[in-house]
């Protein structure tokens, strides 16, 4: 086994601002401790709390601790395992592996229940402690899957945070089956192109919703059934699409788009929200709501279960993730530009 150096590249941000803020630089290589992996890493992949880590969020966030600088974000590693600290087993050295992001307890009541994301000290690889957009990174031995020869790192590090929310979105919040149809707003965003590949995979019919015609085209290369503009009120579209029923899922990243995905829900359908990119104050009326059976339910993130589920499928050959660049971790800042493009379709993976 090779022995880590002291020290290693990583994309380190030292202030809040924009992407010229991201400096490449020689820091320490971390140091397992007990029950803990140090993981070479091969590929990471920007999510949103990357762009936020770098730029400070817009508002003061419902309670959730800042980083402290200087930051190392990136919750999204495929790498592989060279050293380890107490308590570990030594069966996992040298194994291509690829990282579970939620950091718990595993010894409060919503842990035991395999509730991980909702331990009451929940906190995130890559957001809270030092994350993959470097050489090297410490994470917890048990929050590692082994990945086989015949799956890349890049599309492995696409996974864990998009496609594990998306699969918690549809299958575990939203109860998919496979004659339902569902409406995927952000089609192009990381967790929208996921909610796609993974809805299509399971055999649902998919209407995309893309602000601009070029993402709206990609979306039905990609797999999607139909594509709606979702830049303009587009629930009476959804409902001419679906011969007046409506969707059994909206996987909404939005926020301000509530009122249209609401009304776009069958009876008893489900708006599943992840985040709200695009405004988090919407206005709707609540009987639209409750007198359809409709419902709306948080997924922030899934928990071990979905992860695995995802990860499985992987391994399987059975799901690819949608990537729309792969850069090296030097060009970091190129690789935040284009997030923040908004031109983006897929996931931008960085590769170490
Ligand atoms: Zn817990």
């Amino acid at each position: 086994m090779t022995m880590p150096p002291a020290n290693m590249r990583a994309v380190v941000i030292h202030r809040h601002g924009g992407p010229d803020v991201l400096s490449y630089e020689a820091v320490p290589v971390p140091q397992p401790g007990p029950g803990e992996a140090l993981i070479r890493v091969r590929a990471t992949s920007l999510n949103r709390l990357d762009p936020r880590a770098r730029s400070g969020p817009p508002e003061p966030v419902f309670p959730w601790p800042e980083g402290t600088f200087p930051i190392i974000s990136g919750s999204d590693c495929a790498g592989d395992v060279i050293a380890s600290g107490p308590g570990v087993d030594p069966k996992l050295l040298g194994q291509r592996v690829v990282l579970y992001p939620s950091l718990f307890c595993n010894a409060c009541d919503e842990c035991r229940a395999g509730e991980q994301t909702r331990c009451l000290t929940y906190h995130i690889f890559g957001e809270h402690t030092p994350g993959a957009m470097a050489e090297y990174a410490v994470a917890p031995a048990a929050n590692l899957l082994t990945l086989p020869e015949s799956v890349s790192y890049t599309d492995a590090a696409a996974m864990p945070v998009a496609y594990t929310t998306a699969w918690r979105m549809l299958v575990t919040a939203g109860q998919l089956t496979a004659d339902a149809t569902i409406l995927v707003l952000g089609a192009g965003g990381g967790v929208g192109s996921a909610a796609l590949v993974i809805g299509r995979r399971l055999g649902a019919r998919v209407l995309a919703g893309a602000g601009s015609e070029e993402k709206r085209q990609l979306a039905i290369q990609h797999g999607a059934d139909a594509a709606v503009d979702s830049g303009q009120p587009f629930s009476e579209r959804v409902m001419e699409l679906t011969g007046g029923r409506g969707v059994d899922i909206v996987v909404d990243p939005l926020g301000i788009t509530w009122p249209e995905s609401i009304r776009g829900l069958a009876r008893g359908g489900c708006l599943a929200v992840c985040g709200a990119t695009a405004g988090n104050r919407p206005v709707f009326d609540i009987r639209e709501l409750y007198q359809r059976h409709r419902r709306i339910v948080g997924a922030p993130m899934g928990n071990w279960r979905d992860f695995v589920s995802v990860i499985t499928l992987l391994n399987r050959g059975e799901l690819r993730p949608i990537i729309d660049g792969v850069y090296p971790l030097a060009e970091a800042r190129q690789a935040h530009v284009r997030a923040e493009s908004r031109r983006s379709f897929g996931k931008i993976v960085l590769t170490a």
